[in-house]
C-alpha cells in the first residue's frame, strides 16, 4: 500500500509505503508516484501514531444514547452507587454500549485500549463478558486489554477476589486496584490480593488512586515495596494519582525517581487536578512511561468525554498550562506512543519530551492521518478529515468505520 502525500509529525511531504502491515519506505512526495497496490490519499494531511487509550471504562459507557442529567452524589462510593442504581436502566446492553463507543474510538484515531471491566457483588461477570464481547468484535482495526476492575472495593462486599480470579481467568490481562486506604481502609489486605492475584495469572497491575496528598503518597510507597520485594519491576500502572505531587518538592522528585527505578508507569486522564500531579514533562525526562486515557465517558460518573482521543490531548495540554508547540506536541506522542509503551512493555518509550517517534521504516503502521497545519494547530483544531490505520490498513476514513 501506498499512502501519498503525508507529512509525518508536521514534517515535509512524504509517500509512505506500507508492507506486511509495517513501513517499508518514505520518499519525498511525488505526484503520480506508481503503485502496484492500493493507495490512500493523504491530501497533505498529518500523519501521527495512533492513538492508545490507556484508561477507559467501555463497560460504563452511554455515548450515543440520550443524555441524562447527572444525578450522583460526591465521592468515589456515592458515584459508584448511582451507577449501581441505574446501570441495568440502560437502552442498550453492555456489549451493545461498549461496541458502539470502541468503535467511535476507533473511528477518531485510537487503535489501543485498555479498558475496565467492572467486577463487583452487584454485576458479577456481566459488564466484563460486555467488554469482551467489543474487543471481539472489533479485533481486527483495534488491539484491546481488559482490567478486572473491583470498582466498589475488594474487601466491603463478599466473593470479589473470587470474581477477579475468575475474570482474569476468562479473558481480562489486568489486575485492577483501587484507592487501598479510602475505599477499603485495609491497604496491606488490598494490595496483598492484588499482588497475589497479579502472581497467580502472570499478569500486569494497574490501580486508580484518588487518594489525597500524604495518603495517596502512603498507598504508593506500600506498593513500591511490594514491587521491590516480588520483582515486579515494569509491571505496575498507577492511574490518576493526581495529588501525588501535592505534598512538598523533596517528594515530587523522590517519587519520580523511584517510579523511573522500578519502571512505575502513569495513566492519566487529564483532569481538572493535573497541577497537584506529578510534573508530566519531568516524568518523560526521567524515563517514566506516561499515557493518556479517557476514563468514564458520559456515564453515571459523569457528563464528560466523547470517544475523541484528539479531544483529551487538548485538555492534556490545557490542564497542563502548555503553549509552547513543542509541549503540546508532547501530548501528543504521549497520547499515542507514550500509552503504547504502557500496554506493550516491548515498544520503545519516548525518550525525550522531544521525541516524535513511530513513523521510521520498520515501526508498525498504526497511524492516524489529520488534517492540520502543525502537530500544534491540528491539537486546537481537532479537524473532522481522518484516516485511521492499525497493523497497515485502512480501519476508518471520515470517522465513519471501514470494513
Ligand atoms: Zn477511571
Amino acid at each position: 500500500m501506498l499512502i501519498t502525500n503525508v507529512r509525518p509529525w508536521g514534517g515535509p511531504s512524504q509517500d509512505i509505503e506500507i508492507r506486511d502491515g509495517a513501513i517499508a519506505a518514505l520518499h519525498p512526495h511525488e505526484p503520480g508516484r506508481a503503485t502496484a497496490g492500493a493507495s490512500v490519499d493523504g491530501r497533505g494531511r498529518l500523519a501521527l501514531p495512533s492513538f492508545s487509550d490507556v484508561h477507559c471504562h467501555l463497560d460504563s459507557t452511554r455515548i450515543g444514547l440520550p443524555f441524562r442529567p447527572h444525578t450522583g452524589a460526591p465521592g468515589v462510593w456515592g458515584l459508584t452507587m448511582n451507577d449501581r442504581a441505574h446501570w441495568r436502566e440502560d437502552e442498550w446492553s453492555v456489549a451493545e454500549r461498549a461496541t458502539y463507543t470502541l468503535g467511535r474510538m476507533i473511528e477518531r484515531g485510537t487503535t489501543r485500549v485498555r479498558s475496565y471491566a467492572q467486577i463487583d457483588a452487584d454485576c458479577g461477570l456481566e459488564r466484563f463478558e460486555g467488554v469482551l464481547a467489543a474487543k471481539e468484535a472489533h479485533a481486527d482495526r483495534c488491539e484491546v486489554e481488559i482490567m478486572a476492575f473491583p470498582q466498589a472495593g475488594l474487601l466491603r462486599e463478599k466473593g470479589v477476589p473470587e470474581l477477579m480470579d475468575e475474570a482474569l481467568s476468562s479473558g481480562a490481562a489486568v489486575v485492577g486496584g483501587i484507592d487501598p486506604c479510602t475505599l477499603d481502609r485495609d491497604p496491606v489486605r488490598h494490595l496483598d490480593i492484588l499482588f497475589g492475584l497479579a502472581e497467580k495469572h502472570q499478569a500486569p497491575i494497574d490501580v486508580h488512586l484518588h487518594e489525597p496528598g500524604h495518603l495517596g503518597v502512603f498507598s504508593v510507597d506500600l506498593i513500591l515495596e511490594r514491587v521491590r520485594a516480588l520483582g515486579m519491576a515494569g509491571k505496575v500502572t498507577l492511574s490518576h494519582a493526581y495529588e501525588l505531587g501535592a505534598v512538598d518538592e523533596a517528594t515530587t522528585r523522590r517519587l519520580i525517581e523511584e517510579f523511573a527505578e522500578l519502571d512505575i508507569s502513569m495513566a492519566t486522564i487529564a483532569p481538572a487536578q493535573q497541577l497537584h500531579a506529578l510534573p508530566l514533562a519531568e516524568l518523560t525526562r526521567a524515563g517514566v512511561r506516561v499515557g493518556l486515557g479517557e476514563d468514564g465517558q458520559r456515564d453515571f460518573w459523569s457528563p464528560y468525554g466523547n470517544a475523541d482521543m484528539l479531544d483529551r490531548t487538548w485538555q492534556l495540554a490545557f490542564t497542563n498550562r502548555y503553549r509552547k508547540d513543542e509541549l503540546i506536541e508532547h501530548c501528543v506522542a504521549v497520547a499515542s506512543r507514550g500509552g503504547a509503551s504502557i500496554l506493550d512493555p516491548g515498544l520503545p518509550r519516548l525518550s525525550s519530551v522531544a521525541d516524535r517517534p513511530a513513523l521510521a521504516v520498520g515501526d508498525r503502521a498504526d497511524l492516524l492521518l489529520v488534517e492540520g497545519e502543525t502537530v500544534a494547530s491540528a491539537v486546537m483544531d481537532r479537524g473532522e478529515d481522518r484516516t485511521v490505520l492499525h497493523a497497515g490498513r485502512v480501519v476508518a476514513d471520515g470517522l465513519r468505520l471501514v470494513g
